[in-house]
């Protein structure tokens, strides 16, 4: 198992026992998501944005558009911080304030560093491949004039951490004996059945890379 110490920025405090050291944990709920939010401060305003992403290895991938505003601030080295969410489940416990839900979630410290030329398709084909595994061989590669409309940005795994929240509901022991259920409702992580696109030129069978998904995803 390959694990590390925290940094002092990424030293969890509140609730410190959920926090995770693994590599092999964070990465696992690193190639589940779909979905990261990444922070930036423009003109001393906030911007969190919700964006796909892909983990390479030591680092992660992003991609947007050379035109926005937030991207190129990103792309100039702006300081940020991206977080990774899993909700896997409810808890639900006797009072309200102790129902709460079982989460994995990672926070990744650092700036961002734009990629060019080889490293760029590079990234895209990887982001692609991470978002929707085996479609890289059947969608068209992006043209010259789409990769130049594209910004794509790499964060290091450098300075993270990760809180994991996997507990039974830990009621005060004065609200045991309500007369209710308490327990978990997990949540999981999959796909539903496929929907053909309206203008398919011809009944093309959904692809069995598609097919595998569902059971891919935990
Ligand atoms: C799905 C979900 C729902 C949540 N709902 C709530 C809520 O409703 N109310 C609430 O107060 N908290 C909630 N949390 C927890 C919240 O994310 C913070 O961990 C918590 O508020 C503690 O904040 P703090 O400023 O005291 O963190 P501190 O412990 O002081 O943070 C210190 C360092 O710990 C690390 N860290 C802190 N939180 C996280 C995290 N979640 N993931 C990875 N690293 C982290 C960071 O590196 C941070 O710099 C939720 C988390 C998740 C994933």
């Amino acid at each position: 198992m390959s694990s590390r110490q925290p940094a002092p920025r990424t030293q969890v405090r509140r609730l410190p026992d959920k926090q995770l050291h693994d590599v092999a944990e964070r990465d696992r709920a690193l190639d589940t998501a779909l979905v990261a939010h990444i922070a930036v401060v423009s003109d001393g305003q906030p911007f969190v944005l919700p964006v796909g992403f892909a983990r390479d290895g030591e680092r992660l991938i992003v991609h947007g558009s050379n035109a926005s505003r937030l991207f190129r601030s990103l792309a100039g080295g702006a300081p940020t911080c991206l977080t990774v969410t899993l909700v896997d489940g409810l808890v639900l416990a006797r009072s309200q304030f102790e129902s709460s839900m079982h989460y994995r979630s990672v926070m990744v410290f650092g700036s961002c560093t734009e990629l060019h030329g080889e490293q760029k398709s590079a990234a895209l084909a990887t982001l692609t491949e991470r978002l929707m595994p085996g479609r890289g061989i059947d969608a068209r590669p992006p043209s010259p004039k789409e990769l130049a409309a594209t910004c794509v940005l790499a964060i290091p795994l450098q300075e993270w951490s990760m809180k994991v929240s996997a507990a039974p509901p830990d009621d005060d022991p004065a609200d045991l004996d309500r007369p209710v259920w308490a327990g978990v409702v997990p949540m999981e992580h999959r796909f539903a059945e496929p929907v053909d696109a309206p203008d398919l030129r011809a009944p093309y069978p959904v692809p069995q890379y598609v097919r595998s998904w569902p059971a891919g995803r935990h």
